[in-house]
């Protein structure tokens, strides 16, 4: 599985320079294309949409993930909630699928790969990251009740911590909200 090789190739370290270059050329349409550092994950984030979707039918919160390979194109693998279809506590979406990766690549540690995903991970999900050892997170809404990215807790770029994962949030924040937003509504 890998995404669309016309795809724009998301610029490495791209969270670490807000001022500079422009992104890639050609990023496609519904991407938020004017913003250097959000723009080119705009249709990777778009695959973790899906997957967030693929939660609905076992009544699990829409939340999806993917991991990126080094070249940042492969898709490793994909996760989406499943706390509800499985009763397993610990089924976010983000376990699942730095599960999955590690599997396809044969190896716990993740240098190099890219975890996006819809929603600021909580707590648990950030060490896990922190433990996988990728280079990146990019997410798509603010969890402000229990994100650990940023939001309540910043536990992925904490300096006591020797691996720091990149940090890149609010990639198609909207839409990845209102996915969120509708599933509780409807509840
Ligand atoms: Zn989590």
């Amino acid at each position: 599985m890998t995404t669309d090789p016309t795809a724009p190739r998301p610029l490495p370290g791209a969270g670490r320079n807000r001022t500079g270059s422009p992104g890639p050329a050609g990023a496609p349409a519904g991407d938020p294309g004017d913003d250097p550092v959000r723009g080119p994950w705009g249709s990777v984030m778009g695959l973790a949409l899906d997957q967030a979707r693929a939660a609905l039918p076992g009544g699990d919160v829409p939340v999806g993930a993917v991991v990126l390979a080094p070249d940042g194109v492969t898709v490793l693998s994909a996760g989406h909630n499943e706390r509800e279809a499985t009763g397993d506590p610990t089924a976010h979406a983000e376990v699942l699928a730095l599960r999955r990766a590690a599997a396809a690549r044969g190896e716990w540690r993740l240098p190099g790969c890219t975890l996006v995903v819809t929603l600021e991970p909580c707590v648990m999900c950030a060490g896990a990251l922190v433990q996988s050892r990728v280079d990146r997170v990019v997410y798509g809404a603010r969890d402000e009740k229990a994100g650990a990215a940023g939001s309540l807790w910043d536990l992925v770029r904490d300096r006591r911590l020797n691996h720091r994962p990149e940090v890149i949030g609010g990639v198609l924040a909207d839409d990845c909200a209102r996915l969120l937003t509708d599933f509780f509504r409807a509840r």
